[in-house]
């Protein structure tokens, strides 16, 4: 039997970032993935499919709608679907294929079957060959799974989830999403640049409604003026399909029963910690109610030598928190005293405009109690947005109304998704509002908004509005 110093179970950007951080450290390490392809959700059906397609669609919109405003006449422009599918499927095959490359760098073994718990330090893998391996210490790592709602059967043909959206055999005539988050936004607007009507509907009374409030407006307004539809504080009560044709029974916040009719609907309604198989109860292992293992603050479980991490545990399910707690559950073990600043880890959004957000929103701030101060600057205000024609969004900026700190900052807009990086850095250093305003931003660049909205939460002195 081959005995590890540490085993992870699930390859995804938690599992496979924590296998190579344990290699660095001198650990001997085996990986345990059940599909044939390394990276999880993230890289076979999730962060890198999606943004290859929102790539590529926004290729062919700029082509439709916006080459012309540049002086380019392209003449007639066609879609290819099935390129533009197979295409994002190259870029998946070459990113996991990247990650193959890297365990066999590290000298990581990789196993391919499905992971379960013998008991505390050993794990029965069943793939093509059934084997048992031992392990000192383990870091569960196995991720999630779309949600549903109780009444709704999906049949993956009309009634689908993230994973079959990224490979439809056509352009639906009217997709009907259910959920304004991350996934029904990008997915929807997806479709909606390739010729789809898209109505999203949503059970809270806005969009992304975890991120700031003014970042909330701001994406339904560019979203209204794309000709996205939108039912707000709609609550599903049934989904039906009839032939090609869905149905989507919904209740209105005065309580009238709307229904709204499609060839396909997109189930968008948040994600579950996946644990299946993995025999938790033969060590004993808790989770919490809604299903996620439960962790101290080393993302330690109830038995010692097992940890857990990403979207498996309670917090944001995004590739690069999984990936933190990854190293830091490795450095762990290696004796070192790594640390997380679970508030500085940014969310983004990757439609067009892009949506990105680090700290506390404003609406939190007001729930705390905390005096702060705003500082907006609006995008269309910047050289470098009517240069390339994306004039819609802003960066606000929200800082400690006495010490200056800043605690939040939320931006729509052109490579905002980039942006946020320089609001990480700053946050990390505990800047305050002037140190980003006093430092020299490259002209002209969107990062010009982010120093303008600095001004602005300094002393209502920006430049250029
Ligand atoms: P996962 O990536 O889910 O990996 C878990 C792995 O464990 C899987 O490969 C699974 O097969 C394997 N596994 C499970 N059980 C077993 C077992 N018993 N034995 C062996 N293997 C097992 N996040 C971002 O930060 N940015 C984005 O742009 C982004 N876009 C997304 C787009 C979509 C459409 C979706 C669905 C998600 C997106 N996410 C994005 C979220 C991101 O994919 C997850 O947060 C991330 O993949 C979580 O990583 P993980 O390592 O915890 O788990
Ligand atoms: P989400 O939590 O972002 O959004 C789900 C939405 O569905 C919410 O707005 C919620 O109010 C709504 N909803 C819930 N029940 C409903 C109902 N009965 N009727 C109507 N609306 C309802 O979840 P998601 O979009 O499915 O994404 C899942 C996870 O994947 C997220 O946690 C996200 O972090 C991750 N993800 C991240 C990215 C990214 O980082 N860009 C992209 C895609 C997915």
């Amino acid at each position: 039997m081959s005995s590890y110093d540490v085993a992870i179970i699930g390859s995804g950007p938690g599992g496979y970032v924590a296998a190579i951080r344990c290699a660095q450290l001198g650990m001997k390490t085996a990986i345990i993935e059940k599909y044939s392809t390394l990276g999880g959700t993230c890289l076979n059906v999730g962060c890198i499919p999606s943004k290859a397609l929102l790539d590529s669609s926004h290729h062919y919109e700029d082509a439709i709608k916006h080459f012309e405003d540049h002086g380019i006449d392209v003449g007639e422009v066609s879609l290819n679907l099935e390129k533009m599918i197979s295409r994002k499927q190259g870029v998946v095959d070459m990113t996991t294929k990247g990650i193959e490359f890297l365990m066999d760098k590290n000298k990581i073994d990789v196993y391919q079957g499905v992971g379960s718990f013998k008991d505390a330090t050993h794990i029965d893998i069943a793939g093509e060959k059934n084997v048992t391996i031992e392990a000192k210490n383990t870091i569960i790592a196995t991720g999630s799974k779309p949600s549903t709602l109780p009444f709704i059967t999906l049949d993956k043909e009309r009634i689908i989830t993230s994973t079959e959206a990224l490979k439809l055999p056509e352009v639906p005539k009217h997709m009907i999403v259910i959920g304004g988050g991350v996934i029904g936004l990008e997915l929807g607007q997806v479709y909606k640049r390739l010729g789809a009507e898209v109505t999203v509907v949503e059970y809270m009374d806005r969009i992304i409604p975890t991120m700031d409030g003014a970042q909330s407006k701001e994406l339904l307004k560019v979203f209204k003026k794309q000709k996205m539809k939108f039912a707000l504080s709609h609550g599903v009560t049934a989904v039906e399909r009839n032939g090609d044709e869905v149905t989507v029974k919904a209740t209105d916040k005065k309580g009238h029963d709307v229904e709204f009719k499609g060839d396909y609907v997109l189930v968008a309604v948040g994600r579950r910690a996946y644990t299946d198989g993995l025999n938790l109860d033969a060590v004993g292992i808790k989770t919490d109610d809604r299903g996620r293992v439960e962790v101290n603050a080393h993302l330690q479980t109830n038995v010692s030598n097992i940890y857990a991490i990403g979207d498996v545990i309670k917090g944001a399910m995004l590739a690069h928190k999984a990936e933190e707690e990854g190293t830091l559950v490795a450095e762990i073990m290696a004796g070192q005293k790594p640390h997380i600043d679970y508030n500085l880890i940014p969310g983004v959004v990757y439609t067009w405009p892009e949506v990105a957000s680090v700290g506390k929103t404003e609406e939190q701030l007001k729930e705390a109690g905390v005096e702060y101060k705003s500082g907006q600057f609006p995008m269309r205000a910047l050289g470098r947005s009517r240069a390339s024609g994306d004039t819609d969004g802003f960066v606000k900026i929200l800082a400690d109304k006495t010490t200056d700190e800043v605690l939040g900052v939320h931006m729509v807009g052109a490579r905002v998704a980039d942006l946020i990086a320089e609001a990480v850095t700053a946050m990390e250093f505990r800047a305050s509002a002037e140190d980003i305003a006093r430092m020299s931003h490259a002209h002209p660049t969107y990062a010009e908004a982010v120093k303008e909205a600095a001004l602005a939460a300094t002393a209502d002195r920006a430049l250029h509005v």
